[in-house]
């Protein structure tokens, strides 16, 4: 027979396991509740803004933040690779102030706007929002080097019919000829991004899947057009543009769905003037034109930047080059950043 003492030890022994199980079940419950919430509500993005940043990275490598904000309270930074023009977004305590691998001509790492201004994106910007300033397609036009291939630029301006679906899916059928994620830049306007959610996601879905490397090219948010109003007042010409609201606001719409804004941006219309370009440099993005806007029967080039349209407001441009999407031997797609190799 057992004991009193030997039954409460017992008694005791096992109302600690059905603490510690307890604990065990509301911490769970906790981090799921968290999770849950997080990932449907995630925190917003505030205080987003212009800013202009050298850092370096922890292996020494030059940078540039081009936007700064908060998400919750972690502070961020939009970040551009002055030798390559890729971004990334980076947490500012991955910052440094001063070069940790310093060369021996600069021992202390600080920087020097020597250092910065011969970087290739800063060379390419100060160039491509420099004078003279014509109205249209104002801008980079085709790669500044000879090169094998071209550029495919597809404009997603504001639209109410679904997007070129055939077209899209052609892409997709490339890489898996090509055996690698096919090169494409869109160019996105917010408008078009909120009022096709679906079509949205499902570019989003094609690139985390590596089936398109698409790089977002700053359309504007609103796209504004009238059709009763010359270019000089029209598009993002018109008097009541608010151009940082136009700018920032797109970024912000890919920023909450996961997505990397680039340093590129298309005008709509490629309608712009001085004043247009001189804020644009201000927001360390460059100007993309085109030499090859199909549907207008300019013909693409080795180097050339091509332009469709891939919301159905131009099928003719789209129907001129499916012959080539059908077959990965008649034609060799490059990252946009590329254009700018020397
Ligand atoms: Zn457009």
């Amino acid at each position: 027979m057992e004991t009193n003492e030997n039954l409460l030890a017992k008694l005791s022994l096992n109302s600690s396991k059905v603490f510690i199980i307890c604990i065990f079940l509301i911490l769970s419950l906790i981090i799921s509740l968290c999770s849950y919430f997080w990932i449907t509500y995630p925190p917003s993005i505030t205080n987003y803004r212009e800013t202009f940043i050298p850092a370096y990275d922890k292996q020494g490598k030059l940078q540039i933040a081009i936007r700064a904000y908060t998400v919750g309270s972690i502070f961020k930074f939009l970040v551009v690779n002055p030798y390559t023009f890729e971004t990334r977004i980076a947490e500012a305590s991955e910052f440094a102030s001063r070069n940790p691998h310093p060369p021996l001509t600069n021992p202390n790492g600080y920087f020097t706007i020597s250092e910065l201004e011969q970087t290739p994106y800063m060379k390419v910007l100060k160039k491509y929002t420099s004078p003279p300033y014509p109205i249209e397609n104002y801008g980079i036009k085709s790669a500044s080097s000879l090169v094998r291939g071209v550029f495919l630029t597809v404009d997603m301006c504001p639209s109410t019919k679904p997007f070129e679906e055939k077209f899209f899916n052609t892409l997709v059928n490339l890489q898996r000829k090509m055996k690698k994620a096919v090169p494409l830049a869109i160019s996105l306007s917010g408008l078009w991004a909120l009022q096709h959610s679906k079509e949205f996601d499902w570019l989003i879905e094609q690139h985390k899947k590596q089936r398109l490397n698409i790089t977002w090219i700053n359309h504007s948010l609103s796209h504004v057009y009238y059709t009763d109003v010359p270019f000089p007042e029209n598009f993002l010409l018109t008097p009541q543009t608010n151009f940082s609201e136009e700018i920032l606001s797109l970024e912000r719409i890919l920023l909450s769905k996961g997505q990397v804004p680039s340093v590129f941006f298309r005008f709509p219309g490629l309608v712009s003037d001085e004043n247009l370009i001189i804020q644009l440099r201000r927001f360390g993005l460059i100007p993309i034109a085109s030499d090859a806007w199909l549907a207008k029967e300019q013909q693409a080039k080795e180097g050339s930047i091509i332009l469709v349209h891939g919301n159905s407001n131009e099928h003719k441009g789209i129907e001129m080059i499916m012959p080539q999407l059908v077959d990965p031997t008649s034609i060799q797609l490059l990252p946009l950043h590329k254009v700018f190799e020397e």
